[in-house]
């Protein structure tokens, strides 16, 4: 390998910009000439590219979001699209790539590889958690960080007035935030998509924590929850127990943003440092993922064909315990 070739697409998540670090420093290291390629697949087809050295990744660790920029990109579902991006990859002989990103960067990405023979390795980068082969994606720590934060703040005010807060959180079809989350900020009930459980169930835990005399009430709802997103399931369970004074809070994007946790950042630059060492052992089409504290590589394929992703049941478990 002669040249690497490293973008981030689909939706930006903190950490990304460590892992396109330790991309460039290990490949650098290595002798091996990076690439940076801007907007994803988008800037490929444009022919969108910056030289990277050891410099042009300084100070970026600690910052959100992604300096190579990311975008969704309809062109590279075209075969016309993907032979345009190849001929700009050929120019800049780039002859390995690394894409940081979520489920439909790693479907792109496989297409790719396959089409033209060209060695790709992907590092999962969502906040959701919902990918396969993986434990943890790159921004997930991050975001039940920044979603804890904000439940104590929105604790301080359901406490001093009495109130039931509904706090949505994000995570698409994804419950693993609201659940993660909902046990370390001690939320009193928690909505996930993958139980769809129904309002009933929500209403009695509701009754049960008033019944203990609970000053303040924090119901946490999955983006995914299938009963219509928060404020329907307030108005819902306000016609019921009308009494409450409910008010609801949707966290929205600031869940995407900030700084990344100590955690995501060394993540990421393990999973960075591996996707470039898998590509000089000559390994082609891998995920990267961490398991039991070690780093694992999953086949793109495996990983695509395993879209059923199931939350962890001994959490789930202990949700329920801690509200009983
Ligand atoms: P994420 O990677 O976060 O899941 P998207 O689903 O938007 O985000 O996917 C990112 C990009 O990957 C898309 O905009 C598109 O360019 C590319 N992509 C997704 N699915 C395919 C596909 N079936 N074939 C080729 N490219 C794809």
């Amino acid at each position: 390998i002669n040249r690497i070739g490293v973008f981030t697409s689909g939706g930006d998540a903190p950490g990304m910009n460590a892992a396109i670090r330790a991309v460039v420093r290990t490949a650098i290291y290595n002798d091996i000439a990076v690439t940076g390629i801007y907007h994803g697949y988008q800037g490929m087809i444009e022919g969108s590219f910056i030289e990277m050295n050891r410099r042009s990744v300084s100070s970026i660790i600690q910052k959100g979001g992604t300096i190579l920029k990311s975008a969704r990109c309809l062109e590279f579902k075209t075969k016309e699209g993907r032979q345009l991006a190849y001929n700009n990859l050929q120019e800049q002989g780039i002859d390995a790539l690394v894409a940081i990103g979520g489920d439909g960067t790693f479907t792109g990405a496989d297409f790719f590889s396959k089409e033209y023979d060209i060695p790709v390795m992907c590092i999962p980068g969502t906040i959701d958690n919902d990918l396969y082969g993986t434990d943890y994606t790159l921004g997930y720590d991050t975001a039940n960080n920044t979603v804890i934060e904000a439940i104590d703040k929105i604790r301080d005010t359901a406490s001093s007035h009495s109130r039931v807060f509904f706090v949505e959180v994000m995570g698409r079809d994804s419950g693993c935030i609201a659940l993660n989350a909902g046990i370390g900020g001690g939320a009193e009930a928690i909505l996930l998509p993958e139980l769809n459980s129904g309002i009933d169930s929500l209403i009695e835990e509701l009754e049960f924590a008033e019944s203990r005399k609970k000053t303040s009430m924090i119901v946490i709802i999955a983006e995914g929850d299938k009963n219509g997103g928060a404020y329907n399931v307030a108005k819902i369970v306000k016609e019921k127990i009308n009494h409450l004074d409910i008010k609801v809070s949707i966290l929205g994007h600031l869940q995407r943003g900030g700084a990344p946790s100590s955690f995501d950042r060394v993540l990421a630059t393990r999973m960075g440092y591996n996707a470039v060492n898998e590509l000089i052992k000559g390994n082609t089409r891998g995920t990267l993922g961490i398991r039991g504290n070690q780093i694992i590589i999953t086949p793109l394929e495996e990983a695509l064909n395993n879209k059923e992703f199931k939350l962890d049941e001994e959490l789930l478990e202990i949700a329920n315990v801690m509200n009983k």
